[in-house]
């Protein structure tokens, strides 16, 4: 028989200890919706509130945001709570905006081949080094996903989180497949943290814990977390979001699966 030699397995997705939480309402909707969330997520322990301002909606019917008064509002409460805020900017004409009242910049799967969108959002964070969460479209590779990290990089920020948030797949149980394996592939082909946004791909509320405690396992550096005060009354994504009770159960289960693997839930 032919003896194989097997290359030992690199220590995959084991850079930081920490496990950085991005919960929020998928969109503003009003001060006291959005304050409501950023004090559960204060008194969590965690750091991070994201919220939606300018709205990427497959229907431009839908409800797009707030836009700078959503800014506005996540502003106030990230200052009140003393929490860092994330939001998407959707236009290359908004980045200075956003960039100005946040501390993340989110790009949405809608525009993860918008090169000039990232360019520009690498130039305008080029000093201030914010986070840029670079999401993956829905019919995106990992290679096209890293190859496109460079539109942000040269232009002088490298601060980028990969954002996994499903891609589109011929099953329709859940709203986008979920690819769990982006994790140790990207750990193993490049430098930058991933995320695992939960909520997106899991389209339905009661499937997001077992996303969660998955990502979590599989070595996800982050996890986006959709929480709304009232998800039935919600403006956008309400089947998905978790109420704040909710959430909180799933920080706790979270954080034993994350003492399991020396790494703490911030
Ligand atoms: C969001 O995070 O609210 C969002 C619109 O996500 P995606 O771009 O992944 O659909
Ligand atoms: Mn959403």
């Amino acid at each position: 028989m032919r003896e194989e030699k097997i290359p030992p397995i690199p220590n995959l997705g084991q850079r930081t200890d920490e496990i950085t939480i991005y919960a929020g309402p998928c969109s503003v909707e009003s001060a006291e919706q959005f304050d409501e969330v950023a004090a559960c997520v204060k008194g969590l322990g965690l750091h991070w509130v994201r919220g939606g301002a300018f709205k990427p909606r497959t229907n431009p019917h839908s409800f797009q945001g707030l836009g700078e008064e959503a800014l506005k509002i996540m502003k106030a409460s990230g200052e009140k709570h003393g929490l860092f805020t994330l939001t998407e900017v959707m236009d290359s004409a908004h980045c200075e905006l956003v960039h100005s009242y946040v501390d993340g910049l989110q790009v949405g799967a809608r525009n993860f081949q918008n090169f000039s969108l990232l360019k520009k959002i690498g130039q305008v964070t080029a000093d201030s080094h914010k986070m840029v969460l670079y999401k993956r479209g829905f019919a995106g590779t990992v290679a096209e996903w890293l190859a496109a990290c460079d539109y942000i990089s040269d232009c002088g920020n490298d601060n980028i989180v990969l954002c996994e948030r499903g891609i589109r797949t011929f099953e329709t149980a859940t709203r986008f497949t979920l690819d769990i394996a982006a994790v140790p592939v990207i750990h193993k082909q490049s430098l930058y943290p991933v995320c695992i946004d939960v909520s997106h791909p899991a389209g339905q509320r009661d499937l997001v814990p077992s996303l969660a405690k998955a990502a979590v396992a599989a070595g996800a550096d982050s996890l986006m977390i959709e929480v709304h005060p009232n998800p039935p009354a919600a403006l956008s994504d309400g089947p998905q979001q978790l109420t704040p009770e909710q959430f909180e159960a799933l920080v706790a289960e979270l954080r034993q699966i994350a003492d399991v693997l020396g790494k703490r839930i911030v």
